[in-house]
């Protein structure tokens, strides 16, 4: 049966555009993935302090369906906040190569996006991005828990973005 839009009452047509969504099933998954974010904690230093705050009962990460996990095979987002050193970055990326597709990355505070204050140092990475790919930047040593969510809306609103238009979106 057809059904011509044009054809019904002012009200049912009102209805009908409050109640009915077109969609296709990629955006279906990109939404709900988008809101059930897990990620894999990478705290490596004093920015972690912020991601924990983040997670307690007053920022509350847990209404953005933000999980923490500790296995990189039930997480599908790494959040890197802190100093990565030469040491731990082919840890990281072992780790990061262990999570599902399709998987993403935050690059919380400065020394996970470019060194922070230790850029000088012959032990640090100048960039998480050098070792895995960011889809997520957030600036600040440290950031606080508003900037991370901010980062996490971001990057939910990557997700959708991509699903929606096949477009890549780079970090
Ligand atoms: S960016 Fe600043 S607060 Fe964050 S880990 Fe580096 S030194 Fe610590």
């Amino acid at each position: 049966m057809e059904f011509d839009l044009t054809k019904v009452s002012p009200e049912d047509r009102k209805e009908v555009e409050r109640n009915v969504f077109f969609g296709t099933v990629d955006q279906l998954k990109a939404w709900a993935r988008s809101n059930s974010l897990w990620p894999m904690t990478f705290g490596l230093a004093c920015c972690a302090i912020e991601m924990m705050a983040a997670g307690g009962a007053h920022y509350d990460l847990d209404r953005f369906g933000v999980m923490f996990r500790t296995s990189p095979r039930q997480s599908d987002v790494m959040i890197v906040s802190g100093t990565v050193t030469k040491k731990m970055g082919p840890l990281l990326k072992r780790l990061y190569d262990q999570m599902p597709e399709p998987k993403w990355v935050i690059a919380m505070g400065s020394c996970a996006t470019a060194g922070g204050p230790y850029v000088k140092s012959y032990s640090v990475i100048k960039g998480v991005d050098q070792i895995v790919p960011v889809d997520v930047y957030i600036p600040g040593c440290p950031p606080n828990p508003a900037a991370l969510i901010y980062g996490i809306n971001k990057l939910q609103a990557k997700i959708r973005y991509e699903a929606k238009t096949g477009k890549q979106v780079t970090g």
